[in-house]
C-alpha cells in the first residue's frame, strides 16, 4: 500500500527550488496547468458514466470540451483528425479545428492475449462501429478509427461480455501492461508473467488512486526480453538469481519522444508473487513525486534522471515498500530484439507461428477471418507483440502450413522479407491529430517498393524501419536500425512537401541505445525508397562479419 502524500521537511532553499516542480509528496498540490486542474476537477474515471448516460445521448455537440480533449482518453477515445486537412497545417490550427466528430478508440489488451471469442469481438465491432477498421499498435493494442460516441454503450457492452475493456487505454495513467506474447510456452522464458499481469489489472486497474498520475504510465512484464522493456517508465524482465532461482530484473526511468532515456536497472531480484507490490511502490513514487508543473517533464524518466537509480531504490524501499529489496543480476541481453514471426517449437511440442501484415494494420474482416483459420487448426489463442505482429499459439506440428497458407491469402506472412517484418509505423496523418506526415500507406508502399528493388541483397536478419508521422515516437523511431521522423522539408525546387528526419543505428537489446541524427539526412516522402535502398545498399557492401547495423 502507497503512503499518502506528505508535507515537505525539506529545507526552505530545496523547497524553492522543487516547488516549481509541482511534486505532490512535497505538498504542492495546487495545480499548476490546466491538464492538472482538469485532473483535480474530476477524476477523469468518473467521464464513463457522463458518456453513458449523457453524451451517448446527446451526440458530439453535447460533450463537454472539457472532457472531449481530456478524460475521454481515460476510455481510449481521442478525437481523430479531420479528414483533408495537411500536415503543414497542423502546427497552425487549433484543436477544433483539427477534431472530426469520430474517434479514435483503443482497445487494452494486457500483454497481447486473445482468445477466439475476444478475436471475433473485436473483428464484429470494427465492422458495426469502426467501418472495418483495426490496427495492431505497438503496444499490443487493438485501434480502431470512426467511432461515435452514440454506439459507445454498446461497444463497452460487447467488449466487457467478452472481458476486455478500454479503462485507462490512453491518458494519464497506468496504460496496458506489455507482456511476453508466448508466455508459458517458450523455452526461452525464464519465468511465465502472465499472473502478475493479471494480478496488477485486477487490483490497481480502474483504481482511482493511480488514475491521476502527472502523466502516462507504461509497464512491461516478460520472462524474456521481448517486450522493449529498455524503454518502458517500469519493466519487469526474466533473469536467473544464483540464490533464489526464476524472478524479476526491476528497471524503471525508459522512454523516448524528446529527451529519450534507456531504462535504469535498480540492480534488485524480485520474486513472481511480489511483483504487483513493488510495481504499485513504483508507481506511487512516480504519482508522488513526479513532475506536475509541465507536461514536457512529467514522465518519470526525468525523476530518475535527477534522482539516480540509487535514490530511487532507496525511496521506494524506505517510503512505500517499508522493507529491503533482494540484489539480483542483470538480464541476458538478446542479439536483436526478438518478435516471434516465423515457426517456433513451444515447451509441449506445438508450434507457435508469428505472422507479419504490414505496420500493424488489419482489419475486423481480418481477424475475423484470422478466427476461423485458427479455429480449424484446433487452436483457440491469439497473441498481439510489441512490433505490431500476430503470433498463433498451440498449433498442431501437422496444422501449420495450413494456417500459413490461410493467412497468406489474409495479406499475413509467416515468413516475410525483411522490409514487411522490419518496418513499423505510427497511426499518421490519417487519423492523428498531432501528425505532419501520412506512415501507414507510406510503409505499405515502402515495403512494396523495398522487396522489389532489394530481392537481391540476402541479409539475415530484418533491419528495423520506423515512420514516424511527427516528433513524438509512438513507433520508437530512436530504436530503430532505420528511423524515420516526420516533419516537413524542403525539396530539390525550393516547396515545402511531406518528409523524414533520418536517425540511423538505434537498436534494443545489444544495440539498446538511440539512433544518430544525422544533421543532412531529410528526405522528402517522394525519395524515401531511394534513400533507404541506398542505405541498405551501402550496409550491405561494406559489412563484414555479420555485423549488426547499429555497430
Ligand atoms: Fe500521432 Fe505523432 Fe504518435 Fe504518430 S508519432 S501517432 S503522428 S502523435
Amino acid at each position: 500500500m502507497a503512503s499518502p502524500a506528505r508535507p515537505s521537511t525539506s529545507r526552505p532553499a530545496r523547497a524553492k527550488q522543487r516547488r516549481g516542480e509541482g511534486q505532490w509528496a512535497l505538498g504542492y498540490r495546487e495545480p499548476l496547468n490546466p491538464n492538472e486542474r482538469s485532473k483535480k476537477d474530476d477524476n477523469p474515471l468518473n467521464v464513463r458514466a457522463r458518456i453513458e448516460n449523457i453524451y451517448a445521448h446527446g451526440g458530439f455537440d453535447s460533450i463537454d470540451p472539457a472532457d472531449l480533449r481530456g478524460r475521454f482518453r481515460w476510455f481510449g477515445l481521442y478525437t481523430q483528425r479531420k479528414p483533408g486537412i495537411d500536415g503543414g497545417r497542423t502546427a497552425t490550427l487549433e484543436p477544433e479545428e483539427l477534431d472530426d466528430r469520430y474517434f479514435m478508440l483503443r482497445v487494452r489488451l494486457d500483454g497481447g492475449a486473445l482468445s477466439l471469442a475476444q478475436l471475433r469481438v473485436l473483428g464484429e465491432i470494427s465492422q458495426r462501429y469502426a467501418r472495418d477498421t483495426a490496427d495492431i499498435t505497438d503496444r499490443q493494442n487493438i485501434q480502431y478509427h470512426w467511432i461515435q460516441v452514440e454506439d459507445m454503450p454498446a461497444i463497452w457492452k460487447q467488449l466487457e461480455d467478452a472481458g476486455m475493456t478500454t479503462m485507462e487505454a490512453c491518458g494519464d495513467s497506468p496504460r496496458v501492461i506489455l507482456g511476453s506474447p508466448v508466455a508459458g510456452i517458450a523455452a526461452e522464458e525464464i519465468i511465465d508473467g502472465t499472473p502478475a499481469i493479471d494480478e496488477i489489472k485486477r487490483r490497481f486497474i480502474g483504481d482511482p488512486r493511480y488514475s491521476n498520475l502527472p502523466r502516462k504510465f507504461k509497464t512491461a512484464i516478460s520472462g524474456q526480453a521481448d517486450v522493449a522493456h529498455e524503454i518502458h517508465d517500469v519493466a519487469f524482465v526474466g533473469v536467473n538469481h544464483p540464490e533464489h532461482g526464476p524472478g524479476f530484473d526491476l528497471w524503471v526511468g525508459g522512454g523516448l519522444s524528446t529527451n529519450p532515456m534507456i531504462g535504469q536497472r535498480l540492480g534488485t531480484w524480485v520474486p513472481l508473487d511480489e511483483v504487483p507490490e513493488v510495481w504499485e511502490g513504483v508507481i506511487s513514487v512516480f504519482r508522488d513525486y513526479g513532475y506536475r508543473r509541465l507536461r514536457s517533464r512529467a514522465r518519470i524518466k526525468f525523476l530518475v534522471k535527477d534522482w539516480g537509480a540509487e535514490k530511487f531504490r532507496q525511496v521506494l524501499q524506505d517510503e512505500y515498500l517499508k522493507r529491503e529489496l533482494i540484489d539480483g543480476p542483470a538480464p541476458e541481453v538478446p542479439e536483436r530484439p526478438i518478435d516471434h514471426v516465423g515457426v517456433h517449437k513451444q515447451v509441449d511440442g506445438k508450434r507457435y507461428v508469428g505472422f507479419a501484415p504490414i505496420a500493424g494494420r488489419v482489419s475486423g474482416t481480418t481477424l475475423l477471418a484470422v478466427a476461423d483459420a485458427v479455429e480449424r487448426t484446433g487452436s483457440a489463442r491469439v497473441r498481439l507483440t510489441p512490433q505490431q505482429k500476430l503470433v498463433v499459439l498451440d498449433v498442431p506440428e501437422d496444422k501449420v502450413t495450413e494456417l500459413q497458407v490461410a493467412l497468406s491469402k489474409l495479406g499475413l506472412d509467416s515468413e516475410p522479407s525483411p522490409w514487411r517484418r522490419g518496418v513499423m509505423a505510427c497511426t499518421g496523418l490519417e487519423f492523428c491529430k498531432l501528425a505532419i506526415v501520412e506512415t501507414k500507406a507510406r510503409a505499405h508502399d515502402l515495403v512494396a517498393d523495398l522487396e522489389k528493388r532489394l530481392s537481391d541483397i540476402g541479409l539475415d536478419e530484418a533491419l528495423s524501419v520506423h515512420l514516424n508521422g511527427c516528433p513524438n515516437s509512438c513507433a520508437r523511431i530512436q530504436t530503430a536500425d532505420i528511423g524515420l521522423k516526420g516533419q516537413i522539408v524542403t525539396d530539390n525546387d525550393g516547396n515545402q512537401v511531406e518528409g523524414f528526419q533520418v536517425h540511423l543505428g538505434g537498436g534494443l537489446g545489444l544495440d539498446a541505445g538511440f539512433g544518430r541524427k544525422l544533421r543532412g539526412h531529410k528526405v522528402t516522402s517522394t525519395e524515401l525508397t531511394d534513400y533507404v535502398e541506398r542505405v541498405v545498399r551501402n550496409f550491405a557492401e561494406k559489412r563484414e562479419n555479420g555485423e549488426r547495423f547499429a555497430q
